[in-house]
């Protein structure tokens, strides 16, 4: 039914050095429902000789060849979607049918690197003198640590290591503890058709332990990491002090501005399906929505009876809308962040609490009236909790949308091109989308400012953070 989970070092499964497993939960039902195993130091020293060994050859192989292994892995991908999303599903709560688009969407991602990184083009810079060449070129970065969540278990991983070996960069990833068999399985994919195993290792374990020895150790020369801020400054501080370049997709707490002149039905039918979507564990979900005075009372009403009607349960049931949260901490996490909104005065119109006591499931919650010192106003609430408060002048929309350190994504909504003009130069964020939900594809930059991190893990940019540039001048003799 679930598959326990091996490490990946040096082109074989296997368990740890000791032997060590931690249990994996069902967060539908709080079982255990299978095993994954704990890596060593003396395990990560072979995954780092490993990668240390592969960057030779791998950086070698024809960009044009890279392609064509990759591709396939992602065919493997398209191949094997009905287990592995049946296995993301069972270890990490959320619907099927999330678990199905998340596995066949790595599949794309891994064809748009595939095919980007055959272009990654240097320049010919004109010399100053005849018969000097002068060039810049691109070169990989060399072995990378790659650090990967439980929200999106195949494609957190996917974006890190496909821009990884498409640029021929060698990895070791550490994927996510709570749910390590669908990224297991992503790996598998690209071990399966032909990625050389000592390129690519799959190590899990202590977050802490793992990260504290791969990023000093001077194989590794990059590192990118997505999670909490708190752990991404921790992670950043440290790849600052060994000088390793990094990657940081951090926490980020969205603003979606609703305007007077917007489409409300459309900004309901949009924002409150993506409130809801992985149960709020996504670190793009609208979370401060800011709706203008004259449009508040439809804009709630909408928002609301959506919330209501979102069918929870075991992502398993094909009826199931939304699932639970993933873990123990995530549902504490949550019960209190609403606790503390509705001790603060905010207005309760959907929600609130726990459901049932077996499994992580919580209501998709709606509060608004929320007052900015409470906690969920500041802190990333990565949970199905949508706070809605008014405004009445742009200023103050913009003002409240910037007050946060963090600055993934933003939206808004609104019939007026000027104004959509205003906001999207006003708003201090990584990405902004405007009357609809258009982030995350692979060919468009994603990633943050201010607290939510640095760098960009889709387009083009995404590619950068693996290459190096190397001028090469040459005189003729
Ligand atoms: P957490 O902070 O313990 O873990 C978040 C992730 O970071 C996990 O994958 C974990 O393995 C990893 N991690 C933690 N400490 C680490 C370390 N020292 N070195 C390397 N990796 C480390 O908490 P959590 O309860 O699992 O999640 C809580 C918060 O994390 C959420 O509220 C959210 O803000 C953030 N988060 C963000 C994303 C994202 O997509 N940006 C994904 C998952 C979690």
């Amino acid at each position: 039914m679930y598959p326990d989970t091996e490490l990946h070092i040096a082109g074989r499964w296997r368990a740890g050095a000791d032997r060590e497993t931690l249990g994996v939960l069902n967060p539908a039902s709080g079982e255990t429902i299978g095993r994954c195993a704990v890596a060593t130091t003396a395990d990560l020293d072979e995954a780092l000789a490993a990668a240390s060994r592969a960057f030779p050859a791998w950086r070698s192989v024809a960009p044009f060849e890279r392609a064509k292994v990759m591709r396939k892995a992602a065919d493997l991908l398209r191949a094997r979607v009905d287990e592995i999303a049946r296995t993301m599903t069972l270890e990490q709560g959320k619907p099927l049918a999330e678990s199905r688009v998340e596995t066949l969407a790595a599949a794309d991602i891994i064809d748009w690197f595939a095919e980007e990184g055959k272009r990654a083009y240097g320049r010919v810079i004109p010399a100053r003198a005849d018969g000097v060449l002068q060039v810049a070129v691109r070169e990989p970065v060399g072995p990378v640590a790659c650090f990967t969540p439980w929200n999106f278990p195949i494609n957190q991983a996917v974006r890190k290591i496909s821009a990884a070996l498409c640029t021929g960069c060698t990895v070791i990833l550490k994927g996510p503890e709570d749910t390590p068999a669908s990224c297991a399985a992503l790996v598998r994919a690209f071990l399966d058709a032909g990625i050389p195993g000592d390129a690519l290792s799959l190590v899990y374990g202590d977050p802490e332990t793992i990260s504290a020895y791969l990023i000093p150790h001077p194989v590794i020369r990059k590192i990118s990491f997505t999670g909490s801020t708190v752990v991404g400054k921790k992670l950043a501080a440290l790849a600052g002090a060994h000088m390793k370049r990094a990657t940081m997709e951090l926490g980020g707490h969205a603003p979606a501005i609703v305007f007077g002149d917007a489409d409300v039905e459309k900004a309901v039918a949009v924002l409150a399906p993506s409130k809801f979507r992985n149960a709020g564990q996504v670190c793009v979900s609208p979370t401060r929505f800011l709706v203008h005075d004259s449009v508040f009372d439809r804009f709630v009403e909408g928002f609301t009876n959506f919330a209501k009607a979102v069918k929870v349960g075991d992502g398993l049931d094909p009826e199931t809308k939304m699932g639970p949260l993933v873990h123990g901490r995530r549902l504490d996490a949550v019960t209190a962040l609403a606790a503390d909104a509705e001790s603060s005065g905010a207005t309760l119109r959907a929600g609130g609490k726990r459901i049932g006591n077996q499994g992580n499931f919580f209501e998709p919650t709606v509060f608004t009236e929320v007052p900015l010192t409470a906690r969920i106003m500041n802190e990333e609430p990565f949970g199905p909790l949508a706070m809605i408060n008014r405004f009445s002048d742009d200023g103050e929309a913009l003002a409240e949308a910037n007050r946060l350190p963090y600055g993934l994504a933003a939206y808004a909504y609104t019939r007026s091109a000027e104004r959509a003009a205003r906001v999207s130069n006003a708003v201090e964020s990584g990405m902004i989308s405007i009357n609809h939900h258009g982030l995350a594809l692979p060919e468009t930059p994603f990633g943050g400012v201010k607290d939510s991190g640095y760098g960009s893990e889709g387009g083009p940019e995404a590619l950068d953070a693996y290459l190096v540039t190397k001028f090469v001048t040459q005189a003729n003799f």
